[in-house]
């Protein structure tokens, strides 16, 4: 037998080689041993018939927090993002330099996910818990031991995290984001910002002046933070996208979508597309709270955005080739290129009536998505990993 595994009939869409036709795939050795019009199930031990579905690259969520039974914020990967189509994910800051060693040990070494981390600047991540801000204390951010971190990990930790709202840094904004931003210029690796509701002595301007080519800004469809931020810090008095914002894109930085608890809103969405402002990914920020409410997990976020008027094309897109990139990892995964890992989700598109909630506060709105993708294969380097 020439394939070990034959997916027959789908629709196919693969932005990384602009397919988005019906197409069959073949898988060889953990690889991508072939994409063709028409593939003989004679030359396959196994064949899917994916006849009525949607064949994507494994997905890659870039903002995620997986680091369970230690960060408070930590979801199950396998259970919530690899059993749901999500191959690859990376973890954004649950890890410091002081914790990445048991994340590295017990998460990305003991899952099946294919997992990477932006390491946070402080020192202790996303363990803090009790309201806590992991910046309040500066002398969590220890600038030689998360340089050495993050040298010492290269190949699991792509990025640098910082989060900047006033409940986590205090006073120390400014401080905090700068020595961010060395870190990150320090070992080359891109720094992802959480602005959040940010605290008086620091703007979305002064947050989107510091990142660099390559560096991301993530959460970019926040509601508005009453009573810090009356509205979407991303529009300005007249309702119009900050102009800086369009500056930084157009010297390279870029957007990343982090749904979560407490960062998209419907209304900024819609307004923000309406004006041009697309994401250049779009990732869950699941965490073990938010599987189980507004988030789910991504293809549930992908759906949100098909209700919002992003295609599907554009959606996948978004979700594998673009974060794959950031990855550097672009002829490897987030791709179904000949030789590419054989990551391989297949969705069925439900047509219904299905109630997803934001998360604006006050009041979040319900909305009702007409279309949802819902997983039924996983392959992840050739294995089938969940198929209904
Ligand atoms: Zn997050």
């Amino acid at each position: 037998m020439k394939y070990d595994l034959l997916i027959t009939g789908g629709l196919l869409i693969d932005p990384s080689q602009g397919i988005n036709d019906q197409r069959d795939i073949a898988v060889s050795g953990g690889k991508v041993a072939a994409i063709e019009k028409n593939i003989s199930a004679e030359e396959a031990k196994e064949v899917f018939d994916a006849l009525g579905k949607i064949v994507t690259p494994g997905l890659v969520d870039i903002h995620t927090h997986i680091y369970r039974l230690v960060s408070y914020l930590g979801a199950d990967p396998d259970l919530n993002c690899l059993a749901k189509g999500v191959t690859t994910v990376v973890d954004a800051g649950s890890s410091g330099a002081l914790n990445f060693p048991g994340f590295r040990k017990y998460i990305v070494e003991a899952c099946q996910t294919r997992i990477f981390e932006f390491l946070h600047v402080s020192d202790v991540g996303l363990t803090m818990g009790g309201g806590i801000g992991e910046l309040e204390d500066l002398r969590h951010l220890d600038f030689e031991r998360t340089v050495k971190v993050a040298r010492e990990n290269r190949g699991v930790i792509v990025g640098i995290k910082i989060r900047v709202p006033q409940d986590i840094v205090g006073q120390h904004g400014p401080q905090c984001l700068r020595l961010a931003k060395e870190i990150s210029r320090t070992t080359g690796l891109p720094l992802m910002v959480h602005p959040g509701a940010l605290p008086p002595n620091l703007s979305l301007i002064d947050v989107l002046g510091v990142l660099e080519k390559g560096d991301i800004m993530t959460h970019i469809y926040p509601p508005p933070y009453p009573p810090l931020l009356p509205r979407s810090s991303i529009f300005n008095e007249n309702g119009r996208l900050l102009p800086e914002i369009q500056k930084a894109r157009d010297r390279g930085v870029l957007f990343d979508v982090g749904h979560g608890m407490n960062n998209f809103c419907w209304d900024t969405a819609e307004e923000a597309l309406k004006q041009g402002f697309m994401p250049t990914t779009i990732s869950s920020d699941l965490t073990a709270a938010s599987v189980n409410s507004v988030v789910q997990d991504l293809p549930t976020i992908l759906s949100k955005f098909l209700h919002v008027g992003i295609s599907l094309y554009d959606v996948i897109k978004y979700s594998t080739i673009a974060p794959s990139q950031i990855l550097g990892k672009e002829n490897e995964i987030g791709t179904l290129k000949v030789g590419a890992e054989a990551d391989i989700t297949v969705f069925k598109l439900e047509e219904g009536e299905f109630p997803l909630w934001d998360n604006i506060r006050p009041v979040k709105e319900q909305r009702v998505v007409k279309q949802l993708l819902k997983p039924v294969k996983v392959v992840k380097g050739g294995s089938v990993i969940q198929s209904s």
